[in-house]
């Protein structure tokens, strides 16, 4: 457990009232009373320094908007996407230079139903199939894959099971990085339907 100092208390609560904040905005977005427009004229007001207090790091589904989800103006949230948001190289380098370049606080992992990259390692590790054009991403979900079919009579629904355990992968391994010590590091799920975005726990 990192030492708890007063620079790292002050550093977990800008996070965790960084958190809150982006969880009332997703209440905004999903009553339909989004505060932001993200219109040129925001977009004029914000053009000259970003200050971003978060990130979140999610999948590239184009149903997935991380700024609208959150109802987040620009300059406030610094999105990072990768295809069943793997980890990898750039993405992690990504979130390293916004926590050490632009102080983020915060990363939210952002997971969703119906994600077409877990769906297509669901699918290659049941058929055993094989497909040039997607061999890297299943490779990199195999095991979150494998393990939701391997659990499939406990957990019958099986995408969103590999999807959250994707998830929890994720989190644990931006976690443990010393490159992004300090940041706080939760997981998240987006309902394509409501809109409504609800953390998850770490097991
Ligand atoms: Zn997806």
């Amino acid at each position: 457990m990192p030492e708890l100092t007063t620079a790292s208390l002050m550093q977990n609560h800008r996070a965790a009232t960084t958190l809150v904040g982006m969880l009332e905005g997703n209440g905004r977005f999903v009553a339909g009373e989004p505060r932001y427009k993200r219109d040129i004229v925001a977009a004029r007001e914000a053009a000259p320094d970003q200050k971003p207090s978060a990130a979140v790091f999610t999948c590239i589904d184009s149903r997935v908007t991380a700024e609208s989800a959150f109802d987040c103006d620009f300059g406030q949230l610094l999105v990072v996407r990768t295809a069943g948001h793997v980890p990898d190289r750039a993405a992690v380098g990504s979130l390293e230079f916004a926590a050490a370049e632009l102080g983020i606080s915060l990363i939210v992992v952002l997971g969703h139903e119906r994600c077409g990259a877990i769906g297509a390692a669901l699918h290659a590790v049941e058929s055993d199939s094989h497909d040039p054009r997607t061999d890297y991403l299943v490779e990199q979900l195999w095991q979150p894959a494998s393990q939701a079919l391997a659990e499939a009579s406990a957990e019958p629904d099986t995408a969103s099971h590999a999807m959250r355990l994707q998830v929890r992968r994720t989190v644990a391994d931006l976690g443990r990085r010393s490159s992004l010590e300090g940041v706080l590091v939760v997981g998240a799920v987006y309902d394509l339907d409501t809109g409504v975005v609800s953390l998850i726990d770490e097991n």
